[in-house]
């Protein structure tokens, strides 16, 4: 039986894990963290990722996940910019971190081994396999070992890797009572979207710019609409990161029989809610691939001629909305603005014919 090591038991990590199992791999997942879980977050899934857990057989996401309506963007005072629903667009479905993590790791098998508490600190290859730690060997590894990933490092010792992008993302869970499905409100250097969440509480989440490293609250909002302010109280924990994306061009996600997903092959700001759909959708065309050869490092080849440029696609294009959603200058926001309205208005006209 081929064998498999996935670094790295995050979203990306653990859906490997299943995609490696339903090719009839024996997977051994290794992560640092004492335990498997995930953060006090929600996660947008888009239809695509939905369909690639689906073909890997995980089940329940439909019912543990909830579509937010109405969906758009508003201003800081309240009045809507432009609503999804008028534009006919697909939106994505909001779910509990944890609770997609626990649906795919409810998936594992015989086949798949979890060591926690192990951190992977190198990483070694030959014509015939590879080694990790000089303690445990495989046929192929898969590096879903995150943004900071060693893997990557020890593979392309070269690369710029992580880049600040200016800004810091904050996120809770409110457990509040509202009659109001969510949507973004864009300010000036400044955003907050939320969203409800299948359990009737909502998740969400603000962003401020400000230098990497700085702590703070999220008081930037406190002058916001209603809800924002009663969100921001109501939540019992508040999560801060700093966002980051990896340096353009990406590395190969390929190298001999190491493979690089998720966050540390293509690490992208959270703008458009695709890290975790597109280290999913890694994970499903991984899987696909290794079905179609026995030689994997063919198959990590094909993997990474569809996966790498689809991503770059979308750290380019999630970093283009980050910096339009972060502008600061207030002629600049007031014509973004215009502009939206005015293009949600064409957009809803054309749906409608
Ligand atoms: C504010 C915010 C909001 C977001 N919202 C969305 C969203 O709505 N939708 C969406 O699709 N994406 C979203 N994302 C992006 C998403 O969170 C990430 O893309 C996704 O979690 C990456 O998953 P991953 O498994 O690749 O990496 P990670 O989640 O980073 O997992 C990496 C794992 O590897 C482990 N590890 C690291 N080094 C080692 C080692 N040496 N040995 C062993 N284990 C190791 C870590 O402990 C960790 O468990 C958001 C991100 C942020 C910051």
């Amino acid at each position: 039986m081929s064998t498999a090591i996935v670094v790295g038991a995050g979203i990306g990590g653990v859906t490997a894990a299943v995609a490696l199992q339903r090719c009839g791999w024996q997977v051994t997942v290794l992560e640092r963290a004492a335990e498997l879980g995930e953060v006090g977050a929600g996660i947008s899934v888009w239809p695509p990722a939905v369909a690639v857990l689906e073909e890997l057989g995980v089940k329940g996401v439909a019912k543990a996940s909830v579509q937010s309506k109405p969906a758009g963007m508003r201003r800081p005072d309240g009045r809507w910019v432009v609503t999804a629903p008028d534009l006919g667009v697909e939106l994505p479905v909001m779910i509990h971190r944890a609770q997609l993590h626990d649906l795919i790791t409810a998936e594992f098998g015989p086949a798949v081994t979890v060591r926690t508490g192990y951190d992977v600190r190198s990483v070694t290859q030959d014509a015939d396999g590879v080694t990790v730690d000089d303690d445990l060997r495989a046929d192929l590894l898969v590096a879903a070992d995150g943004i900071r990933s060693a893997v990557r490092t020890a593979l392309y010792p070269q690369y710029a890797g992580p880049r600040y992008s200016g800004f810091t993302a904050y996120r809770g869970i409110a457990d509040v009572d509202l009659d109001d499905g969510g949507g973004e409100t864009w300010g000036r250097g400044q955003l907050f979207g939320f969203a409800r969440l299948i359990d009737g509480r909502f998740y969400w989440y603000g962003t401020a710019n400000q230098p990497a490293g700085a702590t703070g609250e999220p008081a930037v909002f406190g002058s916001w609409h209603d809800p924002i302010p009663r969100l921001i109280a109501g939540s019992e924990k508040i999560l801060q990161n700093d966002i980051y994306d990896l340096t353009l061009p990406l590395v190969p996600f390929a190298r001999g029989r190491v493979a690089l997903l998720g966050d540390a092959a293509h690490a992208m700001t959270p703008n458009l809610g695709r890290g975790a759909c597109s280290a999913i959708e890694d994970a499903g065309a991984l899987g696909r691939h290794l079905m179609r050869t026995d030689d994997p490092v063919r198959a990590l080849t094909a993997y990474d001629a569809e996966r790498r440029p689809a991503t770059t696609k979308l750290v380019k294009r999630s970093r283009s909305v980050g910096r339009l959603a972060q502008a600061g200058n207030p002629v600049l926001c007031t014509v973004r603005d215009g502009l939206f309205a005015v293009g949600g208005k064409l957009m809803a006209l054309r749906a409608r014919r």
